[in-house]
């Protein structure tokens, strides 16, 4: 019995190049989204409170405030790997779902 069933010829994705997550935005303010996804590593529902940076609220923070904030917040509560990759907007918080609206 052979367990090797790697015969796909579809090259291996690069890194940056993600499966599909998935992922329901629902809008909490002008600026403010609600994204309830999975995490990419290990698929535990989250629910996450991001802000969209405009021009209007994106100005530079002083430098005694430095901006590693979101390196912190930005990790699945459960594997601690970043679950999702956003681009433009500040995690404010990210809590664990009990349950999955996908299962
Ligand atoms: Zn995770």
């Amino acid at each position: 019995m052979s367990e090797k069933f790697e015969e796909r010829s579809q090259p291996e994705e690069p890194e940056k190049f993600y499966p599909t997550q998935h992922l329901k935005v629902y809008q909490t303010s002008d600026a403010g989204q609600l994204l309830i996804c999975e995490c990419r590593h290990c698929l535990t529902p989250l629910s996450i409170d991001v802000i969209f940076l405009t021009p209007q609220n994106s100005k530079p923070r002083p430098k005694n405030k430095p901006d590693t904030q979101q390196d912190d917040v930005m990790k699945c509560p459960s594997c601690g790997r970043v679950p999702i990759f956003l681009e433009g907007c500040s995690v404010q918080s990210i809590a664990q779902l009990p349950s999955s609206p996908w299962k």
